[in-house]
């Protein structure tokens, strides 16, 4: 069947308009051609696979209405997302507009500059018809004012175009709902970057105002990240899982984060981390972006095609817990700096370094003593992504933590099998046996509701392949990583790379260990550590810091006022806790987190080569 074919009467339709942008709204137009006889259901998803929360982006529905041959039909809200259309002979058509003021990659935005959606936030989820092709036609803001002030308008998307040129409006297709909602689109006046990675046709769409940018250094930096990835999980043919790939950056003036998909994804970046011409060296916040992007894209092939059972297919109504989300974000995090030292962008050392910073945040929270990354994993609708003033004391990110877990198996599996297998091993033979095999190579993997798609993987099953491919007796060390709360032995195994993990003897400075807050000029406790100085004297999260031995403490100048101290001083703190003024006798001990510096060594010589061959550094 050719795909022009495919969007036949039966598809699904539907069109998207930016019909107010002062008002954010899109307006959305559904067609079912032969809805449910018994009556038509429709839903809108509670959350946006990848980002692991509960949204209810049905409540930004602002007005929904139905019409069966120009007659009007009466719609029922059965629960928060969903509705059923009364019986309707020929063709169902609802609509309804979309209130779209969310600057994130999780849901829609709107104005006068761009407009941005993603499927689960605009597409109304047609039940029983999830299989069929999804055709969307997507259209510009009206000339109003007739300035032709959107003229310029183009469409960024991974979308397939149905009738639509590339990069224009028009209608584009999707073999099912959930591929549908799996690319999000962009509209606007943005730059456009382009590179090739081992063969396979990506760009960047930058929105938002980067002046200067350089474009050219962007473009060549992505294209090694891309191909150091691709080449990782099919080394052999250098095969990328999709036909062409997205990245959609929006560019604001402070910001971070990323979403994934199976052709693209969605970034927000803060305008001072993208490069601008006549560079200096890599910067920190460069090398930050590049890491996300990194990051993004390698969860094209672990998480989009190998994904957790309870994925596949997603229950979009309701919260879908897996225990694995150290393996799909965690080793995700391990392997977006990983390709950037592979791929030349940053040297050995700064690697390391960024691994000790990652490391140094784990072991500042004591949460790390108290859930497991199983468990971390689970509860990260509730906990991780719904974090509070408490989350350093009871929360592990299954993100860093996850990251050193994959950096422990890497380390113990290169050691232990002298430099033949590596956790590289384990991610392609987790690709072949639960992605590739299961999908087309067509960029489209098959979706959720087609009997081909993979059917996820299992806690056991991933476990069950270390062992396997490793031929390493791993188990116990996997029981103490993934479910254990007792810190990662990863001195010892960092040491047979020739890398020394050795803490750092700081001058014994007294710390009030908290996270603080500016409010206005005040300075507000964000968070207090378990054991620290404040701790002990009793001060809480969300007290204001006013005084020190009555000088007056402000948001910038608590490490000058402790700094004439000595660890061992008694001192006298005010503190507003909300309208109450508190007076607390602190005290201060030295800061009591453990941090380590990670540097490599010459020697064992044998140890060397092994780190070499990881990083895949030369010399
Ligand atoms: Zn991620």
């Amino acid at each position: 069947m050719t795909r022009s074919s495919k969007a036949s009467k039966d598809a699904v339709h539907y069109t998207i308009r930016p019909a107010d942008l002062a008002l954010h709204l899109f307006e959305v137009t559904l067609t079912i051609a032969s809805p449910d006889p018994e009556g038509q259901v429709v839903s809108l998803p509670a959350w946006i696979p990848g980002s692991y929360m509960i949204r209810e982006f049905a409540r930004n529905i602002v007005q929904i209405r139905a019409e069966c041959d120009g007659r009007k039909v009466k719609l029922t809200k059965l629960d928060k997302h969903s509705w059923r259309a009364a019986r309707c002979d020929g063709a169902l058509v609802l609509h309804y507009q979309v209130y779209a003021w969310d600057l994130s990659v999780r849901a829609a935005h709107l104005d006068q500059t761009h407009g941005f959606f993603n499927g689960t936030s605009t597409f109304l989820q047609v039940h029983g018809k999830e299989a069929l092709p999804h055709v969307v036609e997507i259209l510009p803001p009206d000339d109003i004012d007739g300035t032709g002030a959107y003229a310029n308008w183009r469409v960024a998307t991974s979308l397939r175009e149905l009738k639509a040129r590339r990069h224009r409006f028009g209608s584009y297709i999707a073999d099912n709902y959930d591929e549908l909602i799996d690319h999000p689109v962009e509209m606007g006046e943005f730059e456009l970057i382009r590179f090739d990675a081992h063969g396979v046709p990506h760009e960047m769409a930058i929105t938002g105002r980067a002046p200067n940018l350089d474009t050219a250094r962007l473009a060549a930096d992505l294209k090694r990240i891309c191909e150091q990835q691709i080449a990782l999980f099919e080394p052999a043919t250098k095969r990328a899982p999709m036909e062409r790939y997205v990245f959609l950056t929006m560019v604001v003036g402070d910001g971070y984060g990323g979403l994934e998909h199976r052709a693209s994804t969605a970034l927000i970046c803060s305008r001072n981390d993208l490069p601008v011409k006549d560079p200096p060296a890599m910067s920190e916040g460069y090398r930050s972006f590049l890491g996300l992007c990194s990051h993004e894209y390698f969860h094209t092939w672990n998480v989009k095609r190998i994904k957790p059972a309870v994925f596949a297919p997603y229950d979009l109504s309701k919260e879908n817990h897996t225990p694995l989300l150290w393996l799909f974000e965690g080793f995700t995090s391990y392997y977006d700096d990983l390709v950037l030292v592979r791929a030349g962008l940053i040297d050995e050392k700064t690697y390391l370094g960024m691994l000790a910073k990652t490391l140094n945040g784990v072991l500042r929270g004591s949460g790390r003593l108290k859930q497991s990354v199983a468990d971390s994993s689970f509860d990260a609708w509730t906990k991780y992504y719904r974090q509070d003033e408490n989350a350093p004391n009871a929360v592990v990110s299954y993100y860093t933590k996850g990251s050193l877990v994959a950096l422990l198996l890497d380390l113990t599996i290169r050691a232990g099998s002298k430099g033949k297998r590596s956790l590289d091993d384990v991610m392609r033979a987790l690709w072949r046996r639960y992605g590739r095999d299961f999908y087309a190579a067509s960029g489209t993997a098959r979706g959720a509701h087609d009997k081909r798609a993979g059917r996820g993987v299992t806690e056991a099953e991933v476990e069950a392949l270390f062992e396997e491919i490793s031929g390493l007796p791993l188990k116990s060390l996997l029981d103490r990583a993934v479910r254990g709360t007792k810190d990662l032995p990863l001195a010892e195994a960092f040491e047979k790379l020739a890398v020394a993990m050795t803490p750092v003897t700081k001058p014994a400075k007294p710390s009030l260990e908290v996270r603080t807050r500016k409010e206005g000029s005040a300075c507000k406790l964000a968070s207090v550590h378990e054991g620290g100085s404040a701790h002990h004297a009793g001060l809480s999260a969300g007290d204001v810091l006013v005084a020190i031995d009555g000088l007056r403490v402000t948001a910038s100048n608590l490490d000058a006022l402790l700094s004439r101290y000595r660890v061992g001083d008694t001192v006298s703190v005010h503190a507003f806790r909300r309208d109450e003024l508190m007076q607390f006798s602190v005290s201060l001990r030295a800061d009591s987190a453990r941090q380590y510096a990670i540097e490599a060594r010459d020697k064992p010589i044998a140890g060397a080569r092994l780190r070499k061959a990881w990083l895949k550094v030369r010399g």
